[in-house]
């Protein structure tokens, strides 16, 4: 017995009705990265799997737990490391610094499937390699702002927290590693087995014995060097200066072990448990760690369906149609010529492909929002206006031209 086909579990169809609103964010990133100078740049859909393992870090849960991997090589599950290889691959170290770049595509994490959780998933990201500034920092972050700002992002809010430098990261690491180990009898299971590798993560736990356990423990902001925390002042003082409020959060963590210095997370607290819309952060160390020279980087990456999930929806325009060609028995290969020369002229033009009758074909050119029809009959031809339904006789080489005609006097 066949089973029925479906899409893979934790993936979708995008129909021609969800694909304005997905244009829309298309259109808007680019708009908003471009006029920055960021410009648009595509990697391929899988990597070496050893990029991801040195990039996003072996202790990770999307390293551990979430790639799809076959033969040597993952389906990318984030865009940072893969833009950084390109970065390095390229040279692109030898233009001027930064280098800024932003992308658009799919993603893939072999998540637990839940709303607004997928395996195949879009994100739009935003890269700035070369310069360790703060206003590199700050103008990323006002750029995802203003992009969930032009999507019309509900009730949004803005996390933000340095994680230093990896030596004032260090001392403060072994800090929590021995206050977490003092205190191994309330962790949860799972906390417990990361306290070597990877020990931030224990403020994410979900298990209240854990989260107890949290609350009293050392904050990387109290162990903070001197140069880290006048980087962070600096970028938040940017953004104040650009009007975008933010909170600080030293609890919050990402689930990437790049991240140096600045950390990021906007969430909507229109959107259920998965409630971020974008983050991201400094990954000074990153183009290192991948066989390159120390070379600062930041970026960011925000979901495209949280984004539209998060914003009010708004009704997106049907394509148009100036010219609805339809035909009477023998006059196919007129109007099929005649729609393609409506086309070559810049009409939005249509005909039956489907041998309807023509009082069936005028239904479907009102379907089609025409705004004129073309009737081909053997003995002549109509061409009928469908806002006002008035119908007049005309030869069937000024069709395109007459169309054009009122289209402009409109
Ligand atoms: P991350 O790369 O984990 O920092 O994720 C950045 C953004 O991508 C998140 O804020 C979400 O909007 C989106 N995202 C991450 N994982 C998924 C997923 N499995 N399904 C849908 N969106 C996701």
């Amino acid at each position: 017995m066949s089973s029925k086909l479906q899409a893979p579990r934790g993936t979708f169809d995008v129909l021609p009705a969800g694909a304005p609103a997905r244009a829309a964010v298309e259109a808007a990133a680019k708009s908003i990265l471009e006029a920055a100078g960021y410009r648009r740049i595509e990697t391929p859909m899988f990597e070496q799997t050893e990029l991801f393992a040195r990039g996003v870090g072996e202790a990770t849960d999307i390293v551990q737990k979430e790639m799809y991997s076959f033969e040597g090589f993952s389906l990318r599950p984030e865009g940072t490391a893969p833009v950084c290889r390109a970065y390095l691959e390229h040279g692109m170290h030898k233009l001027a610094q930064p280098v800024k770049l932003w992308y658009l595509g799919a993603f893939f994490r072999h998540e637990r499937p839940q709303a607004g959780r997928y395996r195949q998933f879009w994100q739009v990201g935003a890269e700035a390699i070369g310069s360790e500034d703060p206003s590199v920092d700050a103008e990323l972050i006002v750029l995802l702002h203003a992009l969930l700002g032009e999507l019309g992002a509900r009730e949004l809010r803005l996390r933000i927290a340095s994680l230093g430098t990896p030596a004032s990261r260090a001392g403060y690491r072994e800090l929590l590693q021995a206050y977490l180990r003092e205190h191994s009898d309330a962790l949860s299971e799972e906390t417990r087995k990361r306290i070597d590798l990877n020990p931030l993560r224990a403020f994410d736990a979900k298990d209240p014995g854990t989260q107890r356990v949290m609350e009293g423990a050392p904050r990387l902001a109290d162990h903070l060097d001197q140069d880290d925390r006048e980087h962070f002042a600096q970028v938040t003082d940017l953004l104040a200066r650009a009007g975008v409020e933010w909170q600080q959060d030293d609890r919050l963590v990402r689930g990437l072990d790049y991240y140096t210095r600045t950390i990021f997370e906007f969430s909507s607290d229109a959107l259920g448990a998965q409630s971020g819309v974008g983050g991201g952060g400094r990954y000074d160390g990153l183009i290192e760690q991948l066989g390159g020279p120390a070379t600062p980087g930041c970026g960011w990456a925000a979901g495209v369906e949280r984004m539209l999930m998060a914003a009010e929806e708004r009704p997106q325009p049907e394509p148009g149609c100036d010219l609805f060609v339809a035909w009477e028995s023998t006059e196919r290969a007129d109007a099929f010529a005649l729609a393609t020369e409506g086309r070559r002229a810049g009409l939005a033009a249509q005909l039956d492909l489907a041998g309807r009758s023509v009082k069936g074909q005028m239904k479907q050119a009102d379907r089609a929002g025409a705004r004129y029809v073309a009737i081909l009959y053997p003995d002549g031809t109509v061409l009928r206006d469908m806002d006002s339904g008035e119908e007049e006789k005309v030869e069937r080489s000024g069709v395109v031209a007459g169309v054009l005609k009122g289209r402009h006097a409109l």
